[in-house]
């Protein structure tokens, strides 16, 4: 007999027939109720053991924890909270869980000790639920591009330019470490290594991506990005997934409506696909935030804050116009930021972003145009020569989720540009062809997928939305 799924029983047109399942038991009371999980869906499965006639050596090894697979009649449940249950005929235990070692007791378990059990976290009710929600937005990103027609393209994991400067780089070699061939200056000898130059983790496939768009129109990527950037915040990883659209003929205001369609595309797509798990982590949420003070509590509950991101338009505003706002705002004139905003030019810090989208606008805000000397050298430079069209989309409670921009498509501009900032234009000779044979106005953004996993799910970490995180000083599974 095949088994079925958990989920498919659960919505089972019929009853009163044999099936079997197979999964975990999350929970077994009163020697009779098996709550089976087999993580199709969030819910469990009530098994009914008919203990007086299962001996009693097979009731003891129903523990937390354990495989178990059930045969028995799907019947209308008499209990609360469930349509069927299966009234067990036969049960077998596939995987005994020593119930005194299994870390995932049915009781309430810090993030941190589940983060230290990522192999086995999965199993729990909003881990299943954070996994399930994170696939179904990797999907509706590619739904969203397949159906308009964007290419998906795989940009090279290791890259052999270091000239991108989206952050610090980790090196990838297979020179060893005693004994490095040095030059006669007694620098390392790249020449000898395997690729014959110097190599690193990619932190973005746009300037690959840039290359596919300038002959294929519209193109996206979506892959692992590695930053060794030594920053131990709870929107940093050291590895994550991102999103690059990069399309041709797009200027920044496409761009924007580009990256609000998406965003809001895929946020709707979930919210259809996984109500069930969606609903648990509002819950779950609702109760995390029990323990904070009024202050630091969401104003809205999760499925109505993702409602508000799909109803409002992000709100659009120049960079000039949020330092304005940032000059004369309460905690700039109290001096409670940590970084005093003084005049235009200012950097802006995750304080700031916040505040603009948490207390001044509300919203989701697209902040644009910001100051040439604090932005990458490949974005367009405007008219006025000191901003350029770059666009950074700040998300509440997670700060920036997207950055982009127009590209510098003139080849004198971008050449100039490099020289300034001590690009070498040799190594990006590549690059610069795009804008050699055949440049046009282009843009693209990069949105990091696990801070988009982070707003959907309510999670505050980003640990805790990726399987297995790479952090500073941890890289454990
Ligand atoms: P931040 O200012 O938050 O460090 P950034 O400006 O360095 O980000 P970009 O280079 O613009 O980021 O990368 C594009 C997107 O990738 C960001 O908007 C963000 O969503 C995501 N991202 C960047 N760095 C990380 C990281 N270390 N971990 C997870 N996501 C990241
Ligand atoms: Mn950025």
């Amino acid at each position: 007999m095949k088994h079925t799924k958990v989920k498919d029983l659960l919505n089972s047109s019929k009853a009163n027939y044999e099936v079997n399942a197979k999964g975990w038991v999350r929970t077994f009371r009163n020697n009779q109720f098996i709550a089976l999980n087999d993580g199709s869906t969030i819910n469990n499965i009530q098994c009914v053991v008919d203990f007086e006639n299962t001996p009693e050596e097979t009731l003891k090894r129903i523990t937390t924890g354990a495989a178990v697979s059930v045969i028995g009649e799907l019947v209308e449940s008499k209990g609360a909270g469930q349509k069927y249950e299966i009234q067990v005929s036969k049960l077998e235990i596939l995987g005994d869980s020593d119930a005194e070692k299994f870390p995932m007791q049915p009781k309430k378990h810090s993030l941190e000790f589940l983060r230290e059990n990522a192999h086995l976290r999965v199993r729990t009710n909003a881990f299943g639920a954070i996994m399930r929600v994170r696939s179904v937005l990797a999907h509706a990103v590619h739904t969203y591009f397949q159906e308009k027609g964007f290419v998906y393209v795989n940009t090279p994991i290791i890259t052999g330019s270091d000239a991108e400067g989206a952050g610090e780089m980790f090196k990838v070699t297979a020179l060893p470490f005693d004994n490095t061939p040095r030059t006669e200056d007694g620098k390392v000898n790249y020449k000898e290594d395997f690729f014959g130059k110097e190599t690193n983790l990619t932190v973005s496939g746009q300037l690959e991506g840039e290359t596919f768009a300038m002959a294929l129109g519209q193109i996206y990527t979506f892959g692992p990005t590695f930053r060794a950037e030594n920053s131990n915040t709870s929107r940093h990883l050291a590895e994550f997934w991102m999103i690059e659209p990069e399309v041709a003929f797009n200027d920044l205001n496409d761009n924007m409506d580009l990256a609000e369609d998406f965003i809001q595309y895929v946020i709707k797509y979930t919210m259809e696909k996984c109500q069930d798990d969606l609903k648990f982590l509002e819950g779950r949420l609702l109760e995390e935030e029990k323990s904070k003070p009024q202050a630091e509590r969401s104003e809205m509950a999760l499925l109505e804050k993702l409602n508000f991101v799909l109803e409002n338009n992000f709100k659009r505003v120049s960079y000039t116009e949020a330092i304005d706002i940032l000059r004369d705002s309460t905690p700039n004139k109290k001096k409670k930021f940590n970084y005093i905003i003084n005049e235009w030019g200012a950097d802006l810090q995750s304080e700031h972003e916040r505040y603009l989208v948490e207390k001044h606008f509300k919203c989701p805000v697209i902040l644009f145009d910001y100051p040439a000397n604090i932005k990458a050298f490949y974005m367009r430079l405007n008219e006025d020569g000191k901003t350029v069209r770059a666009m950074d989309i700040l998300f509440p409670g997670i700060g920036e989720i997207v950055g982009g921009s127009q590209r510098e498509e003139r080849y004198d501009v971008l050449v100039e540009k490099m020289k300034a900032l001590g690009i070498d234009e040799e190594e990006l000779w590549w690059y610069l062809d795009t804008r050699r044979f055949g440049s046009a106005v282009h843009s693209g953004f990069g949105l990091g997928f696990e801070r988009l996993v982070l707003f959907v799910t309510g999670m505050s970490n980003i640990r805790d939305v990726i399987p297995f995180p790479r952090t500073p000083q941890n890289a454990e599974f």
